[in-house]
């Protein structure tokens, strides 16, 4: 009866011939074979329908990373439910945010918060699943039987991913069944995953990277995971010489360049190494290069779109570009209403069936974002070259308007990485009396010998005076999510009274 559920069924559906072959592969050498996987993902469907859940309803998960967590992901969708996962880092008063937003009939907790988060689970029969996999989740789901996944069509929910919420409330992208199906089997083609890949899985999964990207992608490739439960250059450089493909976002690669350990030869059974949810340095690309001879393959996506853009597989992969709209993807990059020429830059807007739904319960910000006609208004601002590839420039609302001159902080950010004794840099904009909004430079040095006053003087005659920063600010480092994306909101707090 797996025929009937449109994501289940496809998932399940290149490893249903080889129920004894390893899925996953764990640092302690443990294992789980596809057969194991689905059947506990079964058991799983059974408990959940067991407390109540019904088609639609709404499955709310902040847990620690496991394989139970993924077999949770798959008996929720089984069971026709709706997949709701949570940032591990959210506090009780963020999480009942949440749960207030989307009314869920389960929320599966870690058993160290479930004090807490049970006085504000209103409707919602808490149950937990600690981090070694488990908990009164897992009390209800042993001994249960084999499962017939609900029937599901291709326009019913399978998932809600809140937005990280960079302004304003966070948004819950509402991903139907062919949303998820359609990018990751696009994906598995474009990125050429078979069953002999073996994947390493560092990625957080309460995020469209590792729990969609990553772990659907391997699933209908009938590939293998090397599942870890977080970034950890110990265990991703053990596992490397096994392992054919990596997804990372920026931060894994400068941290593994960092590590003496990474060398061609450990890197030589390797395929492919994807970087995307923050933008890839060029330095690092090239960095990349030199030290292991592979061309990392960026990509660019987001929770409601799923990926979008990639570099190709076969064929150049361009530093500092996402490559081209992917295989069923339009892309258009708009200002003042019309497409800008080749080489402008604008708002990039994508359409296609990696499109979700529209936020829950947020009819008017959806009405807002996506438009009629099916285009999904991105909100990065973006520019395509002559040969197609775009290249992001950063997200519309960081743009600066200063003196009523727009500042693409990339443009900026760009010429200060180059600059000798600078790790990397994030330009924002904050209040300016007299010019609405100033540009400032957040810098990360290399070493002693880097002062605000000689980036200043190096970007002078390299930059139309209102570019230039007004202030150039020294940190150690730049604040990061655990995606690895710049929070450039904290930063803009921070300095919001610098010229007041
Ligand atoms: P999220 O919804 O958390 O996945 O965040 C999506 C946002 O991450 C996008 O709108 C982009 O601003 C950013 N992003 C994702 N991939 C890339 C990339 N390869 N380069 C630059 N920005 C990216």
């Amino acid at each position: 009866m797996y025929d009937a559920n449109h994501l289940i069924s496809r998932l399940r559906a290149a490893s249903i011939s080889h129920e004894t072959r390893n899925f996953a592969t764990f640092p302690a050498r443990a294992s789980m074979t596809f057969g194991e996987l689905f059947a506990g993902a079964e058991r799983n469907a059974a408990a959940l329908v067991g407390m109540g859940v019904k088609p639609g309803d709404r499955v709310a998960v902040q847990v620690e990373k496991t394989i139970e967590a993924i077999q949770l992901y798959l008996g929720t969708v089984m069971a026709g439910g709706v997949f709701l996962p949570l940032n591990t880092a959210y506090t009780t008063p963020e999480v009942a945010y949440f749960l207030r937003d989307a009314n869920p009939r389960v929320l599966v907790c870690d058993p160290a918060r479930a004090d807490d988060l049970a006085e504000v689970a209103g409707d919602a029969r808490a149950v937990t699943l600690d981090g070694k996999g488990l908990g009164s989740l897992t009390d209800a789901v042993v001994g249960r039987g084999g499962f017939d996944p609900v029937p599901r069509g291709p326009d019913d929910l399978a998932a809600i991913l809140y937005t990280s919420g960079t302004t304003g409330r966070s948004k819950g992208a509402m991903l139907s069944h062919a949303n998820l199906a359609s990018n990751s089997v696009m994906l598995r083609d474009y990125w050429q995953f078979t069953d002999q890949d073996v994947l390493i899985h560092a990625l957080p999964i309460f995020h469209t990277h590792g729990l969609f990207v990553a772990t659907n992608v391997a699933l209908l490739a009938g590939a293998r995971l090397v599942f870890l439960k977080g970034f950890n250059a110990d265990e991703i450089l053990e596992a490397m010489p096994r392992a054919t493909a990596l997804m990372g976002v920026p931060t894994f690669y400068t941290r593994l360049l960092a590590d003496p350990r990474l060398t061609r030869e450990r890197a030589e059974n390797m395929r492919l190494f994807i970087s995307g949810s923050a933008p890839l340095l060029v330095d690092t690309h090239e960095a990349w290069e030199d030290r292991t001879g592979h061309r990392i393959l960026e990509r660019y996506g987001m929770t409601e779109t799923n990926m979008s853009t990639s570099n190709p597989y076969e064929g150049e992969r361009r530093a500092g570009t996402v490559g081209f709209p992917l295989p069923g993807v339009e892309a258009r990059i708009m200002a003042d209403g019309k497409e800008v020429a080749q080489g402008e830059i604008g708002v990039l807007h994508v359409r296609g069936a990696n499109v979700f739904q529209g936020y829950w319960q947020m009819p008017e910000k959806t009405a807002e974002e996506l438009l009629p006609d099916g285009w999904f208004i991105t909100g990065d601002m973006a520019r395509m070259d002559e040969d197609g590839y775009v290249t992001i420039v950063g997200r519309e609302k960081d743009l600066v308007i200063t003196g009523g001159f727009n500042v693409y902080p990339k443009e900026v950010e760009g010429l200060i990485d180059d600059l000798p004794g600078v790790l990397e840099s994030a330009v924002i904009g904050v209040p300016h009396p007299d010019f609405g909004e100033a540009v400032v430079a957040v810098v990360v040095p290399t070493g002693e010998g880097t002062s605000a006053e000689a980036v200043k003087a190096a970007l002078s005659g390299q930059l139309a005076k209102f570019k230039q920063p007004k202030e150039v600010i020294l940190l150690d480092a730049l604040p990061r999510n655990t995606m690895g994306k710049v929070q450039k909101k904290a930063l803009r707090e921070e300095y919001a009274r610098l010229f007041a």
